[in-house]
């Protein structure tokens, strides 16, 4: 494996072979090996698999976790050489960003609601960093995990608004077996905090098979079943367009309820399609 710290090598690596990108922010566990799994099979034999280890600052918004944010440097580079991959490329923050950046990559429609509304500058910050990553990388195609449901209809439409020539796949989410969603911020949850965050799933799997129910009364069962962890603060619950992420009336093929909802310090976010 091939470990890339300047935006000069990774730039300088030969580009003869499939190149299948997996961009993450570290701190890997099981979802990440997911993901490049499958970015091992969408390379093909004689293809290269790289992985992006990059703590984003600007999509964290001011007063968040960026500072506390796991870095295990070692362990992540351990996992990606037993994982298989064949390039990491793990650039500062200072070479990513000179200091008088000033041009961004947004996305100004779907970034608006959700995530974006709770998260300013979010999307601004992840479409820059992908966006980046995709012109220093070249891939020929890039893995997504729907964990991040919005984050990955956004990246889909700078895709095609931007005209990329990068095939995005997408990998439904892994979870734990009590049901949680995987993500690296499950570690900063204590364990009353950590048990009772399996309710998220509980919900999601009750409205699963919503039906054409109405929106809201899907809306009002989710949060009444995530309710029942008293540790639970809900930040929202919605049923939306899978395309568009707009809210719609009913639920039903095509919509997808996304929440997210805060243990202690520790907000989460997960999804589900509804059918
Ligand atoms: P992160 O390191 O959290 O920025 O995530 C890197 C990539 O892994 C993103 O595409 C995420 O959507 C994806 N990912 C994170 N957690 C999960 C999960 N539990 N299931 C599927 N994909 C995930």
């Amino acid at each position: 494996m091939k470990i890339l710290i300047t935006i000069a090598e990774a730039q300088n690596q030969p580009r003869a072979k499939r190149r299948v990108l997996v961009p993450t922010m570290g701190a890997l566990h099981k979802a990440h090996g997911e993901l490049i799994r499958v970015a091992r099979e969408a390379a093909g034999k004689h293809g290269e698999v790289a992985v992006s280890i990059f703590v984003n600052p600007l999509q964290f918004e001011p007063g968040s976790d960026y500072k506390r944010y796991p870095r295990p440097e070692k362990a992540d580079e351990e996992f990606c050489r037993n994982a298989g991959v064949d390039l990491l490329f793990r650039p500062s923050a200072e070479e990513v960003y000179p200091h008088d950046r000033s041009t961004f990559v947004e996305e100004t429609s779907l970034s608006s609601t959700l995530e974006g509304k709770s998260r300013p500058g979010h999307f601004r910050g992840v479409c820059t960093v992908v966006a980046k990553l995709f012109n220093i990388l070249a891939p020929d195609a890039a893995v997504f995990g729907e964990k991040d449901f919005q984050q990955l209809a956004i990246i889909r439409r700078m895709v095609r608004d931007l005209n990329f020539d990068i095939d995005i796949i997408a990998v439904p989410t892994i979870r734990d077996e009590d049901g949680l969603a995987c993500s690296s911020r499950n570690q900063y949850l204590n364990s009353e905090e950590r048990k009772q965050a399996a309710i998220l799933y509980k919900a999601l799997l009750a409205v699963k098979n919503a039906g054409k129910k109405p929106a809201n009364d899907v809306i009002a069962l989710a949060q009444k079943i995530i309710n029942e962890a008293h540790l639970a603060r809900i930040d929202y619950v919605e049923v939306v367009d899978a395309e568009t992420l707009k809210r719609v009336q009913s639920a039903g093929p095509n919509t997808v309820l996304l929440l997210a909802v805060s243990f202690g310090k520790t907000r989460l976010i997960d999804n589900i399609r509804l059918a």
